[in-house]
């Protein structure tokens, strides 16, 4: 097998020495009687939510964290306003009751959930102190004032893959692909406030953005986060720059047995070579969000002892 080339940042090991710290934090907690405990919210049977799901349930015991799978089954099309009436409810009775539970220090509803199921509502019912994801507007709000409480996780992991992989974004413009509530739009404003691991000048692209490759070729570090396979090419990207591939997508190939691969936005063949460093996919941003999230988790599980 040929090498990995050398610009490849190496995440695995990033999110690997970042566990260790956490392994080390939930010890601590465990001498001070509290174990680390995450309830998370699965509506319906989405192949990929149960995959993630899966992988967050592993890595949590890994690092001694309690997490528990609650599932909500769909036996009928949410589809039908009633139906999604029906299922909004029942996931908001759930969130109530786990709200109440002192031991559940986070919470996570898997998104998306199914379709017509009210998700901002459901977003909006859990605890802002068990928001471990990070979306509920007050979280939202902090990151804006610049007092964030939990950062959410997939811009977090951009942040600490760019910290610690040795590119810092201070000082650099930043040229982020996508503007979504869950990627795009917090990392921008994450990224350009006056702190540690920030102070970048930030550009924001989405569909609405004329001539992107005009943007992303000067950018000294390039986000992609758009959800669309191939975007970023390597005629889109200057030479040196630093690419950070958030992409996760389902591309048909029928010579894998599952009849799909893992793409990100990003074209790496072309990308890989002109560029400073660069992360993969699969084994990328997405390896650390998860365990960004289970900071988030030690967090809140602190908390108890305040
Ligand atoms: P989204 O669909 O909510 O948002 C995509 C954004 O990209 C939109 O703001 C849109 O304006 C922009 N966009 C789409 N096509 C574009 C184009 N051609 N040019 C410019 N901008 C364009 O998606 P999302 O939830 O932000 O996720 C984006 C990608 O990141 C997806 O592939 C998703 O699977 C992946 N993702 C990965 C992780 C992870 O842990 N690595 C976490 C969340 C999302």
């Amino acid at each position: 097998m040929p090498d990995k080339p050398t610009n490849v940042i190496d995440c695995k090991a990033i999110a690997d020495s970042i566990k260790v710290e956490l392994t080390k934090q939930v010890t601590l907690l465990g001498e001070r009687g509290v174990v680390p405990r995450l309830a998370i919210i699965l509506a319906g049977d989405d192949a990929a939510s149960e995959t993630y799901v899966r992988g967050k349930l592993r890595d949590g015991e890994e690092i001694g964290i309690f997490a528990d799978l609650h599932r909500i089954p769909i036996d009928a099309d949410t589809n039908d306003p009633e139906v999604a009436a029906r299922v909004t409810a029942e996931i908001r009775a759930l969130i109530d009751r786990l709200n109440a539970d002192p031991v559940v220090d986070g919470m996570i509803l898997q998104l998306p959930v199914p379709p017509g199921v009210d998700e901002d509502s459901l977003i909006q019912a859990v605890l802002p102190a068990k928001d471990v994801d990070g979306l509920h507007p007050r979280n939202h709000g902090l990151i804006m004032q610049g007092s964030p409480h939990f950062l959410p996780a997939t811009p977090h992991a951009v942040q600490q893959i760019l910290v610690r992989s040795g590119h810092d974004p201070g000082g650099k413009h930043v040229v982020i692909v996508g503007r979504s509530r869950l990627v795009g739009l917090p990392l921008a404003i994450m990224l350009v406030q006056k702190r540690a691991g920030a102070n970048a000048t930030v550009t924001l692209c989405h569909t609405g953005t004329p001539d992107l490759a005009g943007y992303t070729r000067a950018g000294d570090i390039v986000i992609a986060a758009a959800g669309v396979p191939a975007l970023i090419t390597g005629e889109m990207v200057r030479d040196g720059a630093v690419v950070i591939d958030v992409g996760i997508n389902r591309v048909d190939d029928t010579s894998r047995k599952r009849g799909y691969r893992i793409a990100g936005d990003v074209d790496f063949d072309s990308v890989q070579p002109k560029v400073a460093a660069i992360t993969p996919v699969p084994g990328g941003v997405g390896l650390m969000t998860r365990v960004m999230l289970l900071t988030n988790v030690v967090r809140a599980a602190r908390s108890r002892l305040t």
